[in-house]
């Protein structure tokens, strides 16, 4: 037996790895968050800064929260066995588009189709 690794626990691998990822930016996205503005001590310019910087996390942290969702979905996927498949036109994904976004729903036609606004994310940006 040649020694091979399965694709999935590659997948599988990354997925977790991009969950850990988004935990640890978004927990700290919102203790950034909690502690921007908070100092009575800072100058003008200092909170303009952390006004700013409170916005750039909590955009962050939204956008984190629906990829959260999306890899969550992807390893279920994995758990069922169905993973790689679209979940719009069921066509398998391309190893070289799970290589790069292993939580991806979607076939790029089917993507392209979101792009368009053709078609709607299983998850909610929000
Ligand atoms: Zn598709």
């Amino acid at each position: 037996m040649p020694k091979t690794v399965s694709p999935h626990s590659v997948y599988e691998k990354k997925l977790r790895q991009q969950q850990d990822l988004l935990l640890r930016s978004m927990k700290s996205a919102v203790e950034q968050g909690r502690d921007a503005g908070m100092d009575d001590t800072q100058d003008v310019a200092d909170q303009a800064v952390a006004s700013y910087q409170k916005e750039f996390l909590f955009s962050q942290g939204t956008n984190g929260h629906a990829q959260m969702q999306l890899v969550r979905q992807a390893l279920e996927r994995l758990r069922e066995g169905s993973f790689g498949e679209c979940q719009n036109c069921g066509e398998t994904i391309g190893a070289k588009r799970l290589e790069a976004l292993p939580w991806t729903p979607f076939c790029i036609a089917c993507q392209e189709k979101v792009e368009r606004g053709e078609l709607e994310m299983p998850v909610r940006a929000a």
